[in-house]
């Protein structure tokens, strides 16, 4: 078996991964290791911008970071951690500042400043973008400079489990899925940046790279996965297909419309309209369908119509493209049909309550970017935030491990002990999975996605929430015979997607436990049996673990102390 050894290893080459890279590559002997091609990374795929308290435009002038602080933990439902909130958006004009100086393509206004846009929850328009594709904007200019600095990449690498030694992380097993050949990556410091696990869900406007590899993989060593019982949908993806049509059109002026022609966001958010956080819109669509005034009853409409083509061709070029392409609908001429659909993980791996941000309870191990909760998020995002998230806390982990010094390494005895181990314990599972017994892999994946489209969804109900976990559970048991050729590894993509949805299924099981666990409703999670907040039960993460007898329940407090608890209204 091929060894390799790095001082880190940071698995994925999205944002995060590139950014915190880029930092560490500079000192120390680093690789970033990913299942795709760096730009090809789900980054990629982000629409509508980046959040900064710049104030550039004339309406944003009394904008700061902590008003922005306050719109995030308030979007949040207070769930968010405070302090790491205020460290995000104190960030966030020198990280986008610093985007620009590496030359990334944002949108500008006439003065040549940075453009920015309203989004949703947010106090001033503070959104800054580059058209509709500020994603491949950021995701290449962070790749330009990965290359330019020397980063040593390993493309097309899958990676399986972690191993641990002597209480620490000693490094993971990979699959080189060109060669199909196991590769030990020893390192004492790894850095799980593996992106969000949206395709647990079976719509979900995520690509289908996001299977939350990196989340199981922290479970199986034992880190406790947070606060995964909330889930964000987003108001409007394509009806049919569920490709994202961003908060930007929205942001742009485009309104929301029923069968009835009426601006329906009047009920919900009557000053925030179609600009309300993410959570009140979805729910509002949903609502709008199910009480009978949804188009087909299923999709309403979002209009840009009266935006002019100028403006719709200038800042959503992407989103007319997306229309025309997918639903034969240009949205200069018409309005396009939309509904919520799965977006964003707001929980992830689990993170320890006093350490550094993105360090977890086992020793050597971090995590940054949409696989982790950190948590700025709380128990709903606001738009713009993530890819926020993600280039400040990718560099501000670079930083903090350089800070803290290389840790002492295991002794190499029994690092390869466990090695050997873990190698075994992955060739007995390919072993089991090629004796062809069991179901096809592609029939439990369905049934998990549909399970929680069904049953996991924008509003919850007890008896919903039993089925669905009582079905993971199930489907977990038919996993452990799952059927997949694994003796020739060579690009063997069905391998990799079995490998994929053994994570899957622990996220999914663990989502619906923790949202019945929830018995209340707050951000995106909406219980219609416990339809109220519920701060002396419930403001808290919940960390799930897998105990002896299945899944179990711990929690961890919530940081408060810089904005008052409040109800939400908007
Ligand atoms: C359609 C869409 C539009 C969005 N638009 C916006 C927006 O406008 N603004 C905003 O703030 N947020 C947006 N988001 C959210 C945001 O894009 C993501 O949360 C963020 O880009 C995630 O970055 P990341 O670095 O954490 O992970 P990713 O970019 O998803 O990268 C994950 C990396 O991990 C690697 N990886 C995963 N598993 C393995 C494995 N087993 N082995 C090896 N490598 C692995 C992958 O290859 C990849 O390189 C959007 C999301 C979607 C779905």
């Amino acid at each position: 078996m091929r060894i390799e050894e790095f001082d880190v290893v940071i698995v994925g080459a999205g944002l995060s991964g590139l950014r915190a890279g880029l930092e560490l590559s500079n000192k120390w002997k680093t690789a970033i290791i990913s299942k795709v091609f760096p730009v090809r990374s789900h980054s990629g795929a982000a629409q509508g911008g980046i959040n900064a308290a710049l104030g550039n435009l004339e309406e944003g002038k009394g904008d700061t970071p902590q008003s922005h602080a306050f719109d995030t933990v308030k979007g949040s439902d207070y769930l968010a951690d405070q302090d790491v909130v205020m460290f995000m958006c104190e960030e966030a004009p020198k990280i986008v500042v610093e985007f620009e100086s590496m030359g990334a393509p944002f949108s500008r206004l006439e003065s040549g400043l940075i453009a920015q846009r309203p989004f949703g929850g947010a106090g001033f328009p503070r959104t800054c973008y580059a058209g509709d594709r500020t994603g491949h904007a950021l995701l290449h200019t962070l790749n330009e400079q990965s290359i330019r600095m020397g980063v040593t990449f390993f493309d097309e690498y899958f990676v399986i489990d972690l191993f641990i030694a002597e209480g620490k992380v000693a490094g993971l097993i990979a699959l080189d899925i060109s060669k199909g050949e196991l590769v030990s990556f020893r390192s004492s410091y790894i850095i799980l940046a593996s992106g969000g696990f949206g395709r647990i869900f079976k719509r979900s406007t995520n690509a289908v790279i996001n299977t939350g590899d990196g989340v199981g993989a922290a479970f199986r060593a034992g880190v406790p996965m947070q606060d995964v019982e909330f889930v964000q949908f987003h108001p409007t993806t394509l009806y049919g297909t569920n490709i994202l049509i961003t908060e930007g059109a929205r942001g742009e002026g485009g309104y929301l419309f029923n069968t009835k022609n009426e601006r329906f966001m009047v009920k919900t958010a009557p000053k925030a309209m179609e600009l309300a956080p993410r959570d009140m819109v979805a729910r509002a669509i949903e609502t709008e369908i199910i009480e009978g005034r949804g188009f087909e009853n299923a999709y309403v409409h979002l209009d840009l119509t009266h935006l002019g083509s100028e403006k719709i061709n200038e800042r959503l070029p992407g989103i007319k493209e997306i229309s025309i392409n997918f639903a034969g609908i240009d949205p200069i001429e018409e309005p396009i049909p939309v509904q919520p659909g799965q977006h964003y993980s707001m929980g992830g791996i689990g993170t320890k309550f006093d350490g550094d941000y993105g360090e977890t309870d086992l020793s050597g191990l971090y995590t940054i970017g949409e696989c982790s909760c950190l948590s700025v998020h709380g128990s709903n995002r606001l738009g713009g935030n993530s890819l926020l998230e993600t280039a400040v806390f990718g560099r501000y982990i670079g930083r903090k491990l350089i800070e803290k010094g290389l840790p002492t390494k295991a002794s190499s005895n029994k690092i390869q002990a466990v090695e050997d181990n873990a190698i075994k314990n992955i060739e007995r599972l390919l072993k089991v999975w090629n004796e062809n017994k069991g179901k096809k892999p592609v029939e439990i994946r369905n049934k998990m996605g549909e399970t929680l489209n069904r049953n996991v969804g924008v509003y919850r109900i007890e008896e919903d929430l039993k089925k669905a976990y009582k079905n993971l559970v199930i489907l977990q048991q038919d996993f452990l015979e799952v059927q997949v050729p694994t003796e020739n590894r060579r690009f063997n993509y069905g391998l990799i997607r079995t490998l994929e949805l053994r994570s899957m299924l622990d996220i999914a099981e663990a989502t619906a436990f923790a949202s019945l666990w929830r018995k209340e409703s707050r951000g995106a999670h909406f219980r219609t049996d416990f339809p109220s907040r519920n701060d002396n039960s419930y403001l808290v993460h919940s960390m799930v673990f897998r105990g002896r007898e299945g899944l179990e329940m711990k929690t961890k407090p919530v940081k408060l102390g810089l904005f008052e608890v409040k109800e939400r209204k908007y």
